[in-house]
């Protein structure tokens, strides 16, 4: 189908919950770097989008990576990407501004460019006609620089604090040129003007320091809100062809109090808010007279203040709430009634370790007794689907540890199967460890893909023996991108570049030509970096870290004490924003 065509069927298709302002004289064409039906189930993108459409100085309109079928058309054809709703090319926007939720949608950003017609270096864009491209989402919160080259202008905080401050200095610069507009965006709190610094290396290729030559301090502070029943942070624009298309969702919190050591979540959005029980209510009622589905985001559910009153109370309305994760020991009687009650068959549970030992490395704060407790309740009630989460290649990981996510699983299976209702099947999630920027374990390497196949299939021998339990092993080449995306520096956006020429859009095509780049590098022939480098170095703890520049307003030796900590073993409290000042945060 042409893309114009399907693009009207789907505006046709759409429910809009808020009345738009538009008119206004900037023309701003907000981006999402994936497809339509992931953009619209993804709260973060609605939210700027409406932030943008609900200001009378702009005139809004989307845009979505192109479906694979849409692209080869547009290939056929000759055909520039356009913008959703009034299929205008976009490079005739004055703002470009993509939403980028995660780092694999780099390589996207550049696709989308190239399909626009737009120069992919912001050099060879400079004093020519082009939109304006900023960016911002919780990607490059942690980490912009693989995409610095392409970017103008990074919004490094939540957008609901930015983006009005940002188009108030937009309007205020309209007479001038784009090169003093951009001096004058740049004084934003929190903006990441990237032709501002120059990553310098040492002879080993690590980076020694940032040359800054802008104005005022070279570090820039991360931005966020305070209190979130500020904003409506719920579905605002409905699809049933959204990944979510039966939910209305609501946003529940940011950040999270547990600090697992390996969750970016937990870290970079410090310290914890929660919406009040009251407005999650209301919004949950309101999303009722929309959905049967309430889905709750954030980064864990069961701990949210009024979650179980919410629960019954969509369920006593005939609707099901679906919490995005819930940390087992916090699972209440109550919640878990309410929650299987409507034909919730099926629950995911998240142990991430097998055993107890890497539970307390990865400061999990959960025992075996919990999650056999947390089991208990679900099938007690009725869930007949249990889902468990794990991790492995994690830091200070060994054989037995990995084998005890067998043993965890059956002994869930066996336990719940003992009771007065019992378990269908246990499906188990694994995925490799991605370290993450602004985390405890972002010095840690990924463990390399060979390795994590043999744990793989060292559980699914087990498995294989033990009979009831399916494996879900997601493959470890996706998070070898995903680790490139996430630690890398400035270099990694050669790489994506050359990913970009070569046609790379799958994740095997990826990984085939990252293995080729990697070859070349290590014979001489490459004037792009190693991969591995960026992917299963270990990053010294006195080195200087590609995101550095950036304040998340977490001390980096919490972050080193938190990684020495998960060596001996040792957990750490939970947040209690009430009294703790430890990281920087509170
Ligand atoms: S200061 Fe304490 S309570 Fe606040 S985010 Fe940091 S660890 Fe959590």
């Amino acid at each position: 189908m042409f893309p114009r065509q399907r693009a009207l069927e789907r505006i046709a298709n759409e429910k809009l919950l808020y009345e738009r302002r538009g008119g206004g004289d900037i023309a701003v064409c907000v981006a999402y770097t994936n497809l339509y039906r992931l953009g619209m189930a993804n709260l973060g993108y609605q939210a700027i989008f409406h932030i943008f459409d609900t200001d009378s100085m702009v005139c809004a309109d989307r845009a979505f990576l192109p479906d694979p079928d849409e692209r080869e058309t547009m290939r056929g054809r000759g055909a520039p990407l356009v913008s959703f709703e009034q299929g205008r090319p976009l490079s005739d926007f004055d703002i470009l501004a993509f939403s980028i939720a995660f780092e694999t949608d780099y390589l996207n950003l550049l696709a989308m460019l190239r399909m626009a017609g737009i120069p992919l270096d912001r050099r060879e864009r400079a004093g020519r006609e082009y939109p304006l491209i900023i960016a911002g989402g919780s990607a490059v919160f942690l980490n912009p620089e693989p995409i610095a080259d392409f970017v103008d202008l990074f919004l490094i905080g939540e957008g609901e604090e930015m983006v009005p401050e940002f188009l108030a200095r937009y309007h205020a610069a309209r007479g001038f040129d784009p090169s003093r507009r951009l001096d004058q965006l740049a004084l934003v709190g929190g903006a990441y003007r990237p032709d501002y610094y120059r990553p310098v290396r040492d002879e080993a290729g690590r980076l020694s320091a940032f040359d800054y030559s802008g104005p005022g301090e070279a570090r820039v502070s991360r931005r966020m809100i305070r209190d979130l029943d500020q904003f409506t942070t719920a579905s605002l624009i409905l699809t049933n062809e959204s990944v979510f298309g039966d939910m209305y969702l609501v946003e529940a919190s940011r950040g999270c109090q547990w600090g697992c050591r390996f969750c970016a979540a937990g870290f970079m959005y410090r310290p914890i808010r929660y919406r009040s029980p009251e407005r999650l209510l209301a919004e949950a009622t309101r999303g009722l007279a929309e959905r049967d589905v309430i889905g709750l985001v954030g980064a864990e559910m069961a701990s949210v203040p009024g979650v179980a009153a919410v629960a019954e109370r969509v369920a006593e309305r005939g609707g099901r709430l679906s919490p995005s994760s819930l940390k087992a020991d916090c699972i209440s009687p109550a919640l878990a009634t309410a929650l299987s009650r409507n034909g919730n068959h099926s629950i995911t549970i998240a142990p991430e370790a097998g055993s107890e030992r890497m539970r307390k490395v990865i400061n999990k704060n959960l025992t075996e007794a919990d999650i056999l407790r947390a089991a208990d309740l679900m099938v007690g009630n009725g869930v007949e689907h249990l889902k468990c989460y794990f991790m492995i290649g994690l830091p200070e990981e060994r054989d037995d540890d990995v084998l005890e996510i067998a043993h965890l699983t059956g002994r869930i299976l066996a336990h719940t199967r003992a009771g007065r209702r019992r378990i269908g099947r246990v499906t188990v999630s694994l995925n490799p460890f991605v370290p993450k920027p602004w985390t405890p374990f972002q010095w840690d390497a990924m463990e390399p893909a060979a390795e994590l196949k043999r744990k793989v299939a060292m559980l699914r021998a087990e498995f294989s023996r033990m009979g009831g339990i399916d494996l879900d092993a997601e493959s470890p080449r996706e998070a070898y991108f995903q680790t490139l995306v996430s630690r890398g520096d400035r270099r990694v956006g050669a790489i994506l570049r050359h990913l970009d020429a070569a046609g790379c859009d799958s994740p095997g095509s990826i990984w085939h030509e990252l293995r080729k780049l990697g070859r070349e590098a290590a014979a001489g022939a490459s004037a792009l970096p190693d991969p591995d480098f960026f992917v299963t170095r270990r990053y010294g703890n006195d080195e200087l870290l590609p995101w550095d520049f950036i304040d998340h307003h977490i001390h980096k030796w919490f972050l080193l004490s938190e990684r020495k900590k998960a060596h001996y073993e040792h957990q750490s409290k939970p947040c209690d924003v009430t009294r703790c000042t430890v990281c920087g945060a509170c």
